[in-house]
């Protein structure tokens, strides 16, 4: 079977190209430039190819590149701007996330009819809307849509990116309902992603917005404030997987997936790392070890998503030692 993966550079694409390649798929992923796309050939070999598709916001975008690949049968769309540094709200995320969910969706059923299976990369704050992502009695599970408006997203890139995800996300859902294609859909609704790279080389310099989170913890010095990033989490391996199994496994078609472990904040993370690095505790700050239990987030019922991917997930502790362990590695 050949997979197309969109936005293949990626943190999520990458893990998740890793691991089709290991259980013996050949994917096709979409890149933005020719320079990116020779770059992944070499870290991922001769089980991928890759096709440029410089803008998402374009109708027939795709066209092309799936028109060269009638092999494959299984669309995974994982390209969105995740990025809080914009000159414009709508231009920057609220068009390429949701138009380019639609088209990409159009030209899947007009040039590719043999995919069976799309697999959309939405988001919990699909689920939960953005006034309610520190409060714990919001309860968010598979049925709970975020209401937010277009109008309300364009307020700035934080709101922009809930609206994003939520309005593309309806839209996957409304194109199925009125076209009836060739194909089913899952989406996947990851909480923040943490975690390793799937490639060392990839572990180096500015990493993804929320791969950093991790990454900063362990860059702290001595006298330095511990960052205040907080909430719910999951492991980017268990992402890959659960894009894996949406199109696997026959009861994930037309289901939201809510991928989470458990809550994380930065002082977890520290403890964490100097539990099991005591080299690097000389440099690290202590910060209040204590100071794990207030992580106000939405509750997340995520039991019917569990039902289907398993309930074996990869703990913030593990996630923590594989990505320290990484930077260790490549900083050597
Ligand atoms: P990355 O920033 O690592 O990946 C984003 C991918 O989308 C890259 O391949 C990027 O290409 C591509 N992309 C971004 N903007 C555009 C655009 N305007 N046109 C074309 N391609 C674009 O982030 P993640 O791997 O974390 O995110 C992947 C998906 O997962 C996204 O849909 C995101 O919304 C979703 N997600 C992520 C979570 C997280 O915590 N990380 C949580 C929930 C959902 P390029 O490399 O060329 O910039």
């Amino acid at each position: 079977t050949s997979v197309f993966v969109s936005g293949a550079t990626g943190f999520i694409a990458q893990q998740t190209i890793s691991l089709l390649i290991s259980k013996g798929y050949n994917v096709v992923g979409s890149v933005r430039s020719a320079a990116k796309g020779e770059k992944l050939q070499k870290l991922h070999g001769s089980k991928f190819q890759y096709e440029v598709v410089p803008v998402l916001e374009k109708q027939g975008a795709f066209d092309e590149a799936l028109k060269k690949h009638p092999e494959v049968t299984v669309f995974l769309h994982t390209a969105s701007p995740v990025t809080q540094s914009v000159e414009d709200n709508e231009k920057d995320i609220l068009i390429p996330a949701i138009d380019g969910t639609k088209f990409v969706l159009e030209s899947i059923q007009k040039t590719a009819p043999q995919i069976k299976r799309v697999v959309y990369t939405s988001s919990i704050v699909a689920v939960v809307p953005l006034s309610k992502i520190s409060d714990p009695s919001f309860v968010a599970s598979e049925d709970v849509f975020n209401p937010t408006t277009y109008e309300e997203g364009k307020a700035n890139p934080h709101a922009a990116y809930f609206a994003s995800k939520s309005l593309a996300e309806k839209a996957a859902w409304e194109f199925v309902k009125t076209n009836k294609p060739n194909f089913t859909l899952s989406t996947i609704n990851p909480v923040y992603v943490l975690g390793p790279q799937a490639k060392d080389e990839e572990a180096k310099g500015d990493l993804n917005i929320t791969a950093e989170v991790i990454n900063a913890v362990y860059k702290l010095k001595k006298d330095d404030k511990i960052p205040e990033t907080g909430g719910s989490f999951v492991d980017v391996r268990d992402v890959a997987k659960a894009h894996v199994l949406a199109f696997e496994k026959d009861e994930a078609q037309g289901k939201r997936l809510i991928t989470y472990t458990e809550r994380f904040n930065s002082q977890l993370i520290l403890n964490i790392i100097r539990k099991n690095f005591p080299d690097l505790r000389e440099r690290l700050p202590e910060g209040n070890p204590e100071d794990i239990g207030a992580r106000t987030t939405a509750t997340i019922d995520n039991s019917k998503s569990k039902e289907i991917l398993g309930d074996d997930s990869i703990s913030i502790e593990e996630s923590v030692k594989a990505a320290v362990q990484q930077f260790i590695r490549v900083n050597a």
